[in-house]
């Protein structure tokens, strides 16, 4: 079946072409510690063999930056880097890889010092010179809070799709054109929603989609399918990504499910799940990546899910998060969440923290504070 495609603008990333036709890339990213050069090589190669179109790695320091150079040489895959707050580290990391990935919620810092527009020209002017493609990432837990603060507490959508068109404004008005755009939230009807109404401002702009934090499979995989299916279907999305909590040993996975989800919708497979709600518990997990600080996290996050198990049939919301970057912000809006630290995992309910408790106790410990949320709304 031939599935209606965006007019998007081709990209190039590495020896893929992205947009204008082009067949959808499907992605990853890897979960070793970067500076593990033999590892990280390993999962990016095991990666390329599941089928990944384009690998991602995170780099948060210049040892990490000085790894990313020496992967470069041992591995094929078009490489993507992840730039948070260190936006600087483009310069040593952008002749080793085919796109750089930045998060325009992690560019506000030290805004006074140097505002957004000049840390962005910075990174464009690295791609131009480095022959990298650009992603603009826009991520629902991490958003400028000055945008947020411009829109109502229960409008998360448009802080995102504001923020993702002022950043391809000000790429177009730089000349710079070889880029992609993706607004990933946890909720795959969000997903469909800012995505939708991205593609109709920008139609020409390549996307990557993905649910963040989709968790285990096959929940994870469920969530995807329900976002995939409404957006490809009408044509919107070049990219994919799944996004699961995964082991290291299976991370592959991630690209065997993009793949699958594509197959099915090209051959007209689609399962309509228009009318999903999340009325029931649902458990979001990150992916896990390089920044993961315990490698205990993904057993805690299936631990979660087992010991949660007895709530099914209420609508409430749990995350576990891997890490002190994104885990604060990106739990905010769970009824309960986790985020690792090294030693201890830090409990929350909605945006406010209740302890850090180590990796034998927790699990108690947020069992006692779901029982007291399921009584709360049964007594209400
Ligand atoms: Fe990586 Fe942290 Fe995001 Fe998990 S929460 S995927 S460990 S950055």
């Amino acid at each position: 079946m031939d599935l209606p495609r965006n007019p998007t603008r081709a990209v190039n990333i590495g020896s893929i072409t992205i947009g204008n036709g082009n067949p959808i890339a499907v992605q990853s990213m890897c979960a070793t510690h970067t500076q593990d050069i033999d590892a990280t090589v390993a999962q990016a190669n095991a990666l390329v063999a599941a089928g990944a179109n384009v690998v991602r790695i995170a780099a948060d320091s210049k040892p990490d930056a000085a790894a990313l150079a020496e992967i470069r040489k041992q591995t094929t895959a078009n490489l993507s880097v992840d730039l948070q707050e260190n936006y600087r580290l483009a310069e040593i990391i952008g002749p080793h890889v085919d796109k750089i990935r930045y998060n325009p919620g992690h560019l506000y810092h030290h805004e006074r010092e140097k505002p957004w527009q000049e840390k962005v020209k910075y990174i464009v002017g690295v791609a131009g010179d480095s022959d990298c493609a650009i992603r603009i990432g826009v991520n629902c837990g991490s958003v400028d809070p000055a945008m947020a603060d411009k829109y109502d507490d229960d409008d998360s959508i448009s802080p995102m799709l504001e923020s993702a068109l002022d950043h391809c404004e000000f790429l177009d008005s730089l000349g710079f054109q070889r880029y992609c755009v993706s607004l990933k939230d946890s909720d795959p009807q969000k997903v469909i929603e800012v995505n939708r109404r991205f593609a109709v401002e920008r139609p020409d702009v390549p996307m990557h989609l993905g649910v963040t934090e989709a968790g285990m499979p096959p929940d994870g995989i469920i969530k995807t399918r329900i976002a995939f299916e409404q957006l490809i279907s009408q044509g919107i999305g070049d990219t994919v990504r799944v996004s699961l909590t995964l082991p290291n040993s299976r991370k592959p996975e991630e690209i065997d499910a993009g793949r699958q989800i594509l197959a099915d919708i090209a051959a007209g497979r689609v399962r309509s799940f228009v009318d999903f709600q999340l009325d029931t518990l649902n458990i979001i997990s990150c992916p896990s990546c390089s920044r993961v600080e315990n490698e205990a996290f993904i057993e805690l996050a299936q631990d979660v899910k087992e010991m949660t198990a007895y709530a099914k049939d209420h609508a409430i919301t749990i995350a576990v998060m891997g890490c002190r970057v994104n885990g604060p912000g990106e739990t905010d809006d769970a009824d309960l969440g986790l985020w690792c630290g090294p030693t201890v995992v830090n409990l929350k309910k909605g945006p406010q923290s209740i302890g850090a408790y180590g990796y034998d106790e927790i699990l108690p410990r947020l069992k006692a504070e779901l029982d007291k949320l399921i009584a709360g709304r049964e007594a209400a």
